[in-house]
């Protein structure tokens, strides 16, 4: 059977990994507050609907708890990010994938059960760099 993914949040991570797990054949919902996010994303995820995930009923009734995996791109509100990844740990989502927006926010998603967090931005860097010096190493 085919995996089930849900991504939480629309904006250029979220919306870069519904793609990128639409075209792998995967099965994706695509959920955001933002309508014409979800319109956006109407033809590329499997189904895409306008929901608010620090809602427990809303979860609930998308049976989030049956999802193989779900990444939250929530990015500016932290709150609400903590608040959907809590609820998320607590229907017992087997993985979790978490965008942190920086350190302190790293630290409570660690501390209430994300399974994976990342920081894009410092992810990216990192990785640029290692990249810049194995690639200087092998033109000497
Ligand atoms: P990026 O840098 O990836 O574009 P961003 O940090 O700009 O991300 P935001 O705009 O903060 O990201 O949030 C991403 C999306 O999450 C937005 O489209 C927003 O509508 C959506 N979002 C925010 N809160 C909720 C929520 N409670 N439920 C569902 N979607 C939400």
């Amino acid at each position: 059977m085919k995996k089930q993914f849900a991504v939480i949040g629309l904006g250029r991570f979220g919306g870069s990994i519904c793609q990128s797990l639409s075209e792998q054949g995967m099965e994706v919902l695509a959920i955001d507050l933002n309508e014409d996010k979800v319109n956006e994303f109407a033809n590329i995820a499997t189904h895409a609907v306008v929901a608010d995930t620090t809602e427990e009923n809303t979860l609930k009734s998308l049976g989030i708890r049956n999802f193989d995996h779900v990444i939250v791109a929530i990015g500016d509100n932290i709150q609400s990010s903590i608040l959907t990844t809590l609820m998320l740990v607590e229907a017992g989502v087997k993985h979790i994938t978490v965008k942190a927006q920086n350190d302190y926010h790293e630290k409570v998603l660690n501390k209430i059960g994300a399974h994976k967090v990342v920081h894009p931005e410092r992810d990216m860097g990192i990785r640029i760099a290692h990249n810049i010096v194995s690639k200087n190493v092998l033109d000497y």
